[in-house]
């Protein structure tokens, strides 16, 4: 790794410490004495994801992220609240010990964790994802949100900002989702 400041491609390690499923290495440029930070992460087998048309291709993080920007797009969200996201869907990926996933699964976890995340960018990537066959199969799932977000007393609802530490927790699942026929 060069230095980001002076380009130089040599730097000793002044700190280093274990965080989530990597290492996070502070260092230190030999010749300009700037310091700056590495994360060391393992890579995994490769993961394959099965395509709704049965293709299969290798899972790209970079690929997921960009779905999920695009979705969070002018939301008011903390820095980091998405990449988080997606470090949290791809060690559960990869705690799975597949060598192949199916890329509803992978929809479906994104989808789950924008729901607690930001009820907008739910909706932008289910609509998407989930394909809601018509409107009426949207209004219902937004109805359903508006119900649940009018039972919940004020202090408990949603919120626009999550301190980012609560965004990894899992949050018990609430039984007041009611389907109206
Ligand atoms: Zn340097």
């Amino acid at each position: 790794m060069n230095c980001p400041y002076c380009g130089y491609h040599d730097s000793k390690v002044v700190d280093s410490r274990d965080v989530n499923d990597g290492i996070r290495r502070r260092r230190q440029c030999l010749r300009c004495g700037s310091r700056f930070t590495t994360y060391e992460r393992l890579q995994p087998a490769s993961l394959f994801v099965i395509k709704k048309d049965e293709r299969r291709e290798e899972f790209d993080r970079n690929k997921l992220l960009t779905g999920i920007r695009k979705a969070c797009e002018k939301r008011p969200l903390p820095t980091g609240a998405i990449e988080k996201l997606v470090d949290d869907i791809e060690a559960e990926l990869y705690r799975l010990g597949k060598a192949e996933i199916p890329s509803a699964l992978i929809g479906d976890m994104v989808i789950e964790r924008l729901k607690r995340l930001d009820y907008i960018a739910y909706i932008r990537f289910a609509s998407v994802y989930r394909e809601f066959t018509d409107i009426t199969a949207l209004k219902q799932e937004i109805d359903t949100l508006v119900s649940s977000e009018a039972e919940t007393p004020a202090s408990t609802s949603q919120l626009p900002l999550l301190p980012s530490e609560e965004l990894g927790r899992p949050v018990r699942r609430q039984g007041r989702v009611r389907r109206r026929k």
